[in-house]
């Protein structure tokens, strides 16, 4: 791991924030999601601003609204149930979690609301350089939504944070309305 960097917090402002106002603020942000500042690493030119976190809805919701000042900075939230991140341009999960993939042992089906942040996530995942893209879920049994990470054109396992209950999502259909109209 020596090939990357990692800057000590002290580092924070001039890096990532004009001014320590700006620091503060983003601090106070993160502090109330529930959130706690790792490090910044450099990587790839690019550079990498990473919390842990206890509740990926609340990260998901902390990421949602925070600035990023250029396409090189990510800010990402490491958290047990996945690793959230954001860009200039969209909420990302990194990777699906194991047990998406299981997608037998469900409660119920879900069904896909709408995309977020436009088709960008949705295009990586097509081609294949991601294994997921966000797509806002509704839960077949208590019809409450969020936002969760999805395969394409697949099926795909997801747990709705208010009632639990593990859906299961096709995303198939939604190929033949966005890839071939
Ligand atoms: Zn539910």
């Amino acid at each position: 791991m020596g090939w990357f960097k990692r800057r000590r917090e002290s580092e924070y402002v001039d890096i990532v924030y004009a001014t320590r106002q700006a620091a503060d603020d983003a601090r106070r942000r993160a502090e109330a999601a529930g959130l706690t500042f790792r490090y910044i690493e450099k990587r790839e030119g690019r550079r990498y601003i990473t919390y842990t976190g206890t509740d990926p809805e609340k990260a998901k919701a902390f990421l949602r609204k925070e600035p990023i000042a250029d396409d090189t900075t990510y800010i990402v939230v490491e958290t047990e149930d996945g690793v959230w991140g954001t860009d200039s341009s969209s909420l990302y999960l990194e990777r699906l979690r194991a047990w998406q993939l299981d997608t037998d042992a469900v409660d119920c089906e879900g069904s896909i609301e709408s995309l977020i942040d436009g088709f960008h996530n949705y295009l990586l995942a097509m081609r294949g350089t991601v294994d997921n893209f966000l797509a806002e879920i509704r839960c077949g049994r208590c019809r409450h939504a969020w936002i969760d990470g999805i395969r394409y054109s697949d099926v795909t396992r997801v747990r709705c944070p208010e009632c639990r209950a593990l859906n299961r999502v096709d995303s198939t259909s939604l190929v033949e309305v966005i890839d071939y109209r």
